[in-house]
């Protein structure tokens, strides 16, 4: 039977099955016969009329917002004008009234039929419910925006076919369907993904390594980068079963890079708030740490002044006063300066300055200035030099001097009373033609620091948690300053230590070579030396370079032996050409050594005391007992050619007579200008100043310094001392003013500096301004007695 046989009761019942509803609409007698109705199932088997059957519908079960396209479609007048057009079939989807949800879906279909004549009299409405099919496009449509793709894959054969796929977001897609999955894997990641990934990205995408992860966990994750448009994206891939029997996996790929970043976003934002609120709790410690360390020698110059105040007449008591003031605005003044010097560290504003150094010249003053904390503390200082060749470099001399005393500072700050500290200083071979390489380090046999602390000892206002330290007075920003410096100059810092044992800080710097000086030696040649010390270590190495001098050294390293040998060598008629002692031995010291020397053999051999402290202590005491000259410790190779070579000559250097606390000299009928805006600061320079019988005139401002100079006749002035910050006209500007004058005399006149920017980029300004050198405020009596005989003698 061919199809077209078929009745229309049977095509009817055909369809019965198929669709949820059917009505035969009759155009004229405007009648429908409702042969099926699943909404209202009472209804089936009845005939109505049309319009009262879309009234009711209208009115109770078409949704809302679909009752005008209800209209639009099924009203009478609707269906009479489609008839009327040439139009015989449509399909649109209607949404009904649903209890549970809303709304459910209906798909509709409208068939024209017509008489034997060809004109229209019936419709067939056929309509099914189409929810599910709905529901399914939702889920598809979610399920691509939220995957790259989803496959379905079929493990036993290997195929696999992609079910949706986000097409819009331009991802580089694998092809929708293939016979060959791990194929298609290894040609993909070849393309997207990065070499170094590739590898070990597919081989986790193979089935091989899939299947027993999904067996164990139920399901298999693996993340990823590939590469769209020229940028990584972090891909995740998942793995499951759909159908286990079948051996079918489902696979989704999600593109999770911004939900990696956000996290990456969120972690930084995270560790930000953890170094600030770090910051912020060490700066607050460090606040009150130092409100608590400005306080303590602020309110000793303060109860001290009014004590001196109420004493007036007692001189004593007024001296005692004036020395515990000096000491307390010495400590309040090292704290502002590493304050002020850290933060210029951290703001990165530190310019480095190029200046001849002389290695000895530097040693020596670092020692001087650790020197009272080393003796207020009772503890033994050695400095030991090591190889030391090349005396003669160019650096940033106020810089390397200010790691090495915060390192020699630390060391007396951190051991106790009568404890050890040793310097050493060692060139060592350098790897760069024209530098040399110079290792620095301060031992001590102090309170030590525990590993905990040492990683953190180079942060800024880190202290040791110890209660030995508690009453010590620091910032803890002594060695952050250092490390920054130590970087700055391109060299290294190392710290060991042992807690309760002592600690060893080792600063390496380069620093480019100057031409050394020659140093003459001929008159030296053959002369015996003897070298008395008790640390072998010294005596070896002073005979080592005695020799290299041609000269002949020997050691000994007792006192006592010491004389035997100068005596035995009197009688031998072979006295040696010079005898060195160190000034602290065990048993018998180098005073009581010379004395005994003297005693015996009387005053033919000179003897040259070293010491790795200022002698002015024992300069009495030593002299008497027979000490020809004094050389501090380390002995650098040019101290000891100077010396050796001045008794040749036979010309001791006059014996230091120590600091004075007044500038000395004589400058009577010289006249000074003084630039400075402070009452307080011109007071005080004006009376150190007389104090050496110079004339002083005061400008308080750079532009009244400047009108002076102008108004004064050539040569009036002998020097000008130029503070730098000054209301009106600034030190330097005032300088540049000076130089530019038309007159001779100002090309030629000494102007110094004289002020508290103390930094070395300060330094620099002033040079370039055009002045001849810097004395940096509070004023060192001893720089300036110098810098007047300098520029005035
Ligand atoms: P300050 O001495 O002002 O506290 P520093 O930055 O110079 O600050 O030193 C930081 C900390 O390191 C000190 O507070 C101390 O705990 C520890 N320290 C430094 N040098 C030594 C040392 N030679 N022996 C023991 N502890 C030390």
């Amino acid at each position: 039977m061919k199809l077209t046989n078929l009745q229309g009761a049977e095509l009817i019942n055909v369809l019965k099955s198929t669709m949820g509803s059917l009505w035969l609409i009759t155009l004229e007698s405007q009648e429908v016969e409702i042969l099926q109705n699943v909404m209202i199932p009472e209804l089936t088997g009845r005939v109505m009329d049309y319009k009262e059957l879309i009234a009711i519908y209208l009115q109770e079960y078409v949704y809302p917002s679909d009752k005008e396209k209800w209209q639009a479609c099924m009203s009478l007048s609707a269906l009479k004008e489609m008839c009327q057009s040439a139009c015989r079939e449509k399909v649109f989807e209607m949404r009904f009234r649903n209890q549970s949800f809303g709304f459910e879906w209906h798909q509709a279909f409208l068939h024209v039929f017509e008489d034997e004549s060809g004109k229209p009299d019936r419709i067939l409405l056929s309509s099914r419910y189409i929810n599910e099919f709905k529901r399914g496009e939702i889920i598809a449509k979610a399920v691509e925006t939220e995957y790259d793709y989803v496959n379905y894959i079929d493990a036993d054969t290997n195929s696999y076919v992609m079910y949706a796929s986000n097409v819009q977001s331009g991802t580089p897609m694998p092809p929708i369907t293939s016979n060959d999955y791990e194929m298609e894997v290894r040609t993909y990641n070849r393309i997207y993904v990065p070499a170094e990934q590739q590898e070990e990205l597919t081989e986790k995408m193979m089935l091989a390594n899939i299947l027993p992860i999904i067996e164990e966990k139920g399901e298999c994750i693996i993340y990823g980068n590939m590469l769209e448009d020229g940028v990584l994206k972090d891909k995740k891939m998942r793995y499951s079963y759909f159908d286990r029997e079948n051996s079918i996996l489902v696979m989704t790929r999600t593109d999770i890079t911004e939900i990696k970043e956000e996290k990456r976003q969120k972690q930084l934002l995270q560790d930000a708030l953890n170094a600030a609120s770090a910051a912020n709790k060490a700066k607050s410690e460090f606040l009150s740490r130092m409100s608590h360390d400005i306080r303590t020698p602020m309110n000793a110059i303060i109860g001290m002044t009014a004590i001196a105040g109420a004493h007036i007449e007692e001189q004593d008591r007024v001296a005692d006063c004036l020395a515990k003031i000096t000491s307390s605005s010495r400590l309040l003044l090292g704290l502002i300066n590493e304050v002020l010097d850290m933060a210029k560290v951290e703001s990165g504003n530190i310019v480095l300055a190029e200046e001849k150094i002389d290695m000895a010249g530097m040693t020596q003053s670092i020692i001087n200035m650790i020197q009272p904390m080393i003796d207020r503390k009772k503890q033994f200082f050695e400095a030991h030099i090591e190889d030391v060749k090349d005396e003669m470099v160019i650096g940033d001399l106020q810089r390397l001097q200010q790691v090495l005393l915060n390192l020699l500072s630390n060391a007396t700050k951190y051991t106790p009373e009568g404890g050890h500290i040793l310097f050493e200083i060692k060139e060592k071979p350098s790897m760069q033609r024209g530098m040399g390489c110079y290792e620095f380090s301060v031992s001590d046999d102090g309170i030590g620091m525990t590993q905990d602390f040492l990683e953190r000892i180079f942060e800024p206002f880190e202290r040791a948690d110890d209660e030995a330290i508690r009453s010590i007075p620091g910032t803890g920003l002594g060695m952050a300053i250092s490390k920054n410096i130590v970087e700055m100059l391109d060299g290294t810092i190392q710290v060991e230590s042992t807690y309760g044992k002592g600690s060893k800080f080792t600063a390496t710097f380069c620093l480019r070579l100057q031409e050394q000086p020659e140093w003459n030696t001929a008159s030296l040649a053959g002369l015996p030396i003897l070298v008395v010390d008790d640390d072998e270590i010294v005596c070896v190495d002073v005979c080592e370079r005695l020799e290299k001098m041609g000269m002949d050294g020997e050691y000994t390293l007792c006192g006592r032996d010491a004389v035997e040998k100068v005596v035995s060598a009197h009688y031998k008629g072979r006295d040696y050409f010079a005898v060195i002692i160190d000034l602290r031995m065990p048993g018998m010291d180098g005073i009581e050594t010379t004395r005994r020397i003297r005693a015996q053999v009387g005053k033919e051999v000179p003897i040259i005391m070293i010491s790795a402290y200022d002698w002015s202590e024992f300069e009495d005491e030593a002299v008497k007992a027979g000490v020809n000259d004094f050389i501090v410790k380390p002995l650098f190779q040019s101290r000891l050619v100077y010396k050796l070579n001045q008794l040749v000559s036979k010309q001791s250097e006059p014996i230091s007579k120590g600091f004075n606390s007044l500038p000395q000299g004589e400058y009577g009928g010289k006249r000074i200008l003084l630039a400075e805006d402070n009452a307080l600061n011109r007071e005080i320079a004006t009376e150190l100043l007389s104090a050496v019988n110079l004339d002083v005139e005061v400008a308080e401002n750079g532009q009244i310094a400047v009108n002076m100079v102008q108004e004064k006749p050539e040569d009036y002035y002998d020097l000008i001392f130029m503070d730098m910050q000054m209301p009106v006209m600034d030190g330097c500007d005032a300088v540049r003013n000076i130089r530019g004058l038309n007159r001779k005399d100002v090309k030629r006149m000494p102007i110094i500096a004289m002020t508290a920017n103390a930094f070395s980029d300060d330094v620099e300004k002033t040079k370039a301004a055009g002045m001849n050198e810097h004395l940096s405020k509070p004023i060192d009596m001893e720089v300036l007695s110098q810098t007047l005989a300098k520029w005035l003698l």
